[in-house]
């Protein structure tokens, strides 16, 4: 198996046991160079929203046999082309709106499988956030892209993220340097470690975004040896050590804090407070 197909059974399990825990998130993005395998995750969690079954996807009640067919009615795909243009409109997008306010045919919920949100245009991606940011109760919105730079912020603050992209391309020594140190100090028992580290990002705003974003893919490697899987990856020593020190919980929190961290860094949020804000919050990923 290679580590892109390694991460997607990873993503797989761990998207649907929040499916089956009633927490998944309405307003999902998947990041996935790969169409048809964020499409294959797309469906396999809109199955799993309708089933009416125990573990979810059952693969046996009558929602799951119709969404496997593709043909549940409360499973909507599109990719919001029309007639007269390639892009995802804004016209697609007001249509799904007014859709969505409809109540469900036959399930509970109502499940948007939103195609290539990479061609959605400043005026669309507005248009979906207004619906993000109010959904209707049994709503669910699942977003495909190739690119998550192509999306605004506004949207990405109002969605879980989940991404397949492998981002192993430019990393400076100074990076990897951070990145080491990083994960010494999380681990490390002396507190102030981790202090004197996040210390070095008070003027350097470009390198605690880059390091956040690398230190997020070095924890979801480290969810993924965790399960069992091996793989090539970028940090190998650093995935070995944060996986036989921390549970897999720990692991998925310092992955969502990185990711809420790394938001407020390109909101430019004042240096000082980030950093300190950085120490606090990955202290208490892992239970500080
Ligand atoms: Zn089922």
């Amino acid at each position: 198996m290679s580590e892109t197909e390694n991460k997607f059974e990873v993503l797989c399990e761990s998207v649907l046991k929040t499916v089956n825990e009633g927490a998944f998130s309405h307003g999902t993005l998947l990041e996935c160079e790969d169409e048809e395998q964020s499409l294959r995750l797309a469906r396999l969690i809109a199955n799993a929203l309708v089933c009416t079954g125990k573990n979810k996807p059952c693969g046996e009640c009558a929602a799951c046999r119709k969404a496997m067919g593709n043909n549940h009615p409360d499973i909507c795909e599109t990719d919001g082309r029309t007639k007269k243009s390639d892009a995802f409109t804004v016209d697609s997008v007001r249509e799904i709106r007014g859709n969505a306010f409809i109540v469900p045919n036959e399930a509970n919920v109502k499940v948007y499988i939103l195609k290539n949100g990479q061609n959605m245009n400043e005026q669309a991606q507005n248009a979906i956030l207004k619906i993000l940011e109010e959904p209707p109760s049994y709503v669910y919105f699942i977003i495909l892209t190739s690119q998550k730079s192509k999306m605004l912020e506004t949207v990405l603050s109002r969605v879980s993220v989940y991404s397949l992209a492998v981002s192993n391309q430019n990393i400076t020594d100074e990076e990897k340097e951070c990145v080491r140190e990083l994960t010494a100090a999380i681990l490390s028992p002396n507190e102030l470690k981790l202090m004197e580290h996040t210390s070095k990002y008070i003027k350097n705003n470009r390198l605690a975004g880059k390091i956040l974003e690398l230190f997020s893919t070095v924890c979801r490697d480290a969810l993924v040896q965790k399960s069992g899987f091996s793989g090539d990856f970028l940090f190998p020593q650093e995935v070995s050590a944060l996986c036989g020190s921390l549970t897999a919980k720990s692991l998925m929190r310092l992955v969502e804090v990185c990711n809420d961290l790394g938001l407020s860094v390109k909101r430019n949020i004042n240096n000082n407070l980030l950093t300190v804000r950085m120490c606090y919050e990955l202290k208490r990923a892992i239970g500080r």
